[in-house]
């Protein structure tokens, strides 16, 4: 088995950008800008708004943070999304999830400006990359193609089975894989909590990705011999024997499935690491006009 060493492939990339970031600030230009807004104090979605702020300035970017109350009004926060939209010096922004529940996240979603949506999640960006037509890419989907792709893993003609339908993962997915492209130009076969006969339809899968948020749900005995393994769960199990105090486990039994598949990412070091450098290869584009030029 090969490991998909997807911390090794983010890090080759951040080198990649933090390069060309470099040349376009010596050509006096300035940085290509990501902000990040954040409502409330969630502990999980602030360590990822840190963690996208961290790595962006690192490479160069800047980027800045715009942290509001929890207690902020759907009309205040479209109106920072609004002001987002105009100012030319922001190339793109996200809006962290989940929102609280007094705010109607899909009007947000929708309100963000189609060129500055480097998450990928307005209705135009997935319509157009529904179409095959050039647009922002949700991260974790445009990770996982980019590890086939830098992996050079065979998808054509492949059977790849999809674990999970959500907006952000497997529903992307299912379009990335089955597109006229390369990565791509895979049968798939897209799962979901109504699934029947699940395990027979992931037997068959020469490509599985496992987006359904259950722990080490795929056991060997579900998997095919050779098969390619992506696994996109991520679940924190208690553990005396880490600093932290837990360790990560992903929605594949990692031990047992390994010593079946051909290739087979990691949790963590797999899919993980590949989104915010996503985020941050997304923003690059947004910068140089490369999927909306004027
Ligand atoms: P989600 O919105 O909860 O969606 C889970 C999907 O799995 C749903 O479509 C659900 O079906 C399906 N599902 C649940 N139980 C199932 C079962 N027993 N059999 C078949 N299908 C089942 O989750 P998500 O946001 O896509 O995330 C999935 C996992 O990936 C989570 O562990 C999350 O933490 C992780 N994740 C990791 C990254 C990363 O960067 N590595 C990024 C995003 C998410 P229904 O639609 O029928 O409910």
């Amino acid at each position: 088995m090969q490991l998909i060493d997807g911390k090794a492939t983010a890090n080759k990339i951040k080198e990649e950008l933090k390069k060309e970031v470099a040349a376009i600030i010596d050509s006096e230009e300035r940085a290509p800008h990501l902000v990040a807004v954040l409502v409330g104090n969630d502990p999980a979605s602030d360590t990822y708004v840190s963690s996208k702020e961290k790595n962006a300035k690192k490479l160069g970017f800047t980027s800045s943070v715009y942290r509001l109350e929890s207690d902020t009004s759907e009309e205040e926060l479209l109106k920072t999304v609004d002001f987002l939209n105009k100012d030319p010096e922001v190339d793109g922004f996200i809006v962290q999830l989940p929102l609280p529940e007094h705010i109607d996240s899909d009007k947000v979603i929708q309100s963000v400006d189609p060129k500055k949506d480097v998450d990928g999640f307005h209705p135009v960006n997935l319509g157009r990359m529904m179409t095959g037509l050039p647009a922002y890419l949700p991260a974790t989907p445009n990770g996982i193609m980019e590890l086939l792709k830098r992996y050079e893993i065979e998808t054509e003609g492949k059977h790849c089975v999809v674990l999970g339908r959500s907006n952000i993962v497997g529903t992307p997915m299912n379009i990335l894989m089955s597109r006229k492209t390369n990565p791509g130009n895979a049968t798939v076969t897209m799962c979901h909590s109504r699934t029947k006969n699940l395990e027979e339809h992931i037997k068959s899968a020469d490509i599985i990705i496992a987006a359904m948020g259950k722990k080490e749900f795929v056991t060997a005995d579900m998997v095919k011999e050779g098969a390619v393994v992506i696994d996109v769960g991520i679940h924190r199990e208690k553990s005396d024997k880490t600093k932290s105090g837990y360790k990560l486990k992903g929605d594949v039994a990692f031990d047992e499935v390994s010593k079946k598949a051909s290739f087979m990412t990691p949790v963590p070091g797999g899919v993980g690491p590949m989104t915010i450098v996503s985020l941050l290869m997304n923003t690059l584009k947004a910068y140089k006009k490369e999927i909306y030029p004027e």
